[in-house]
């Protein structure tokens, strides 16, 4: 039995409670028959969702998902709710991408509300761009929700600031993912900045490549580097070493996709033993690395220099 007021969001798993009243966007995110929700689900963990990604996934009389969907957050699922996986490891589509496009405009003309939920956001490294565009080609309407994406909500359940005064004053996001010509070519001089955090997404399978090109291009060789597998996830690891070791720590721990890695020398900005648990920071036994952001940032740099 539904017990929710008539201005509370239907919530079928009690995991939040929105109260439309204190909320300005009220009736900004209704999923009418025939229309998509494209959303972003975030990197895994459920209190990462967005209330506007609750309040479609609530909606839902389809979702249509791919692999980085995590189980938390299909639970959320409304129990009528049809679910239609359409899985993606890589290369290897579960169903190719053509087809997820086709599926999407098939199940609105159906006059479903249909929920296309894609893990992080839909807009980064997500593919949505390509399936909104189709979807308006095929006169279907879509909302469009983001998420927090891989390396926003990796990095920091794992500790890591991306940008740090001092350390990090910019950050890029890049794909390492093979392309089509069998070639692995990005703009490698322009990822050599000392003072820039790159993090790459789909880069395991070529990470030996990725060290290799950007020492190659001038960046330190022993430049903090971090490899996060399931972050925001219970079973989140977080596996620290340098430009140098990556590779090993790939082989050693036997680290397979979805992985992120994080290069610079934020990596190590706050120290390790405080982070009991993915995403808290446990003051209890801290022992101040200095606070002075000038004095650390010169650590650092004299660390990897
Ligand atoms: N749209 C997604 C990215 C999809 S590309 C986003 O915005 O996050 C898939 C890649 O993202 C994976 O190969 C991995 O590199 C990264 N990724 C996604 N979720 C992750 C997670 N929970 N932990 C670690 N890496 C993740």
């Amino acid at each position: 039995m539904n017990t929710s007021s008539p201005n509370q969001v239907n919530q079928p798993n009690s995991l939040i409670s929105v109260d439309n009243n204190r909320i300005s966007a009220r009736g900004k995110s209704v999923l009418n028959s025939g229309e998509v929700a494209l959303v972003g689900s975030g990197p895994g963990d459920a209190e990462l969702l967005t209330i506007r990604a609750m309040r479609f996934i609530e909606q839902a009389e389809i979702a249509i998902y791919d692999r980085l969907v995590s189980d938390e957050i299909l639970a959320l699922l409304p129990e009528n709710c049809e679910r239609f996986y359409v899985g993606k490891e890589q290369a290897k589509h579960c169903v190719p991408q053509d087809r997820i496009n086709e599926i999407l405009v098939e199940e609105a003309r159906l006059g479903k509300k249909v929920l296309r939920l894609k893990g992080g956001d839909p807009f980064i490294f997500g593919r949505g761009g390509e399936e909104a565009e189709y979807m308006l080609q095929h006169g279907v309407s879509c909302h469009i929700c983001p998420g927090i994406t891989a390396a926003s909500g990796c990095t920091t359940y794992a500790g890591i600031p991306l940008t740090h005064r001092g350390v990090a004053q910019g950050c890029t996001f890049i794909t390492g993912h093979i392309q089509n010509n069998g070639l692995l070519n990005l703009p490698w001089q322009s990822l050599c900045c000392p003072t820039q955090t790159v993090v790459f997404y789909m880069g395991i399978n070529t990470l030996s490549k990725i060290a290799e090109k950007l020492v190659e291009h001038g960046r330190d060789i022993n430049t903090p580097a971090a490899l996060i597998r399931k972050g925001t996830q219970p079973e989140q690891k977080t596996y620290r070493g340098t430009i140098g070791n990556l590779a090993e720590l790939v082989k050693k721990h036997n680290i397979t996709p979805p992985t992120l890695i994080v290069i610079g020398d934020v990596v190590n900005q706050l120290t390790t033993e405080q982070l009991t648990t993915p995403g808290f920071l446990d003051a209890k036994n801290y022992t101040s690395q200095g606070t002075d952001q000038e004095t650390n940032a010169i650590e650092q740099q004299t660390k990897t220099a």
